[in-house]
């Protein structure tokens, strides 16, 4: 696996700081500020797999986690087509919903999943994406949590994949072309 990876741009030592900053933060904003309402944590699987898990570590309230899949690459495409695929949607009535992906890329996934959520008339909604990548696209969507930004190149590992490879990769690297 090693070997396909021809650099490392994030570290696991500075992920983790980073993921621990986030926690904070989102404790301070989203609990601290309203102990009254539920919050409900709503994944987007699959990429945010290992992100999410860390992150829910560093929240010490007392919260729900539902999952939602979405797809936006089919197979070795690493060009994002058309609408991504929304599974079930979560019992978020009434609560403060966090929601949490991987990456925020041309940000359909995350504009779509919002809108949904919307939909079923939360407390509120905030999102929370590990990695932006400095594209218009991804600047344009309204995201108050971002881990880092980075340049628009395709990048693996930490629960990212190419091909449904790589996701066990502990860093965040760039796959050789
Ligand atoms: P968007 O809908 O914002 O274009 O794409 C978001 C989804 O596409 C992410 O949740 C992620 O699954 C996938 N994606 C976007 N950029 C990358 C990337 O650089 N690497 C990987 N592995 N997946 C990406
Ligand atoms: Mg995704």
């Amino acid at each position: 696996m090693i070997r396909d990876i021809e650099r490392i741009l994030i570290s696991r030592g500075a992920i983790s700081d980073r993921v621990r900053e986030l926690g904070e933060a989102i404790t301070k904003n989203l609990y601290e500020a309203d102990t009254e309402h539920e919050i409900a944590l709503v994944a987007v699987m699959t990429g945010s797999i290992i992100f999410v898990a860390d992150l829910m570590r560093h929240l010490p309230m007392k919260i729900r986690i539902q999952l939602m899949t979405a797809t936006s690459y089919v197979g070795k495409s690493t060009v994002t087509n058309s609408d991504p695929l929304v599974g079930k949607l979560p019992d978020v009535k009434n609560r403060h919903v966090l929601l949490v992906d991987d990456i925020l890329d041309s940000g359909k996934t995350l504009t779509r999943i919002r809108a949904e959520l919307e939909s079923l008339e939360p407390a509120s909604i905030q999102s929370c994406v590990l990695l932006r990548k400095k594209l218009p696209s991804a600047m344009a969507v309204p995201c108050d949590y971002v881990g880092f930004e980075i340049e628009d190149e395709f990048v693996v590992g930490y629960g990212l994949d190419y091909d449904g490879y790589y996701r066990n990769f502990p860093d965040i690297g760039v796959i050789r072309p």
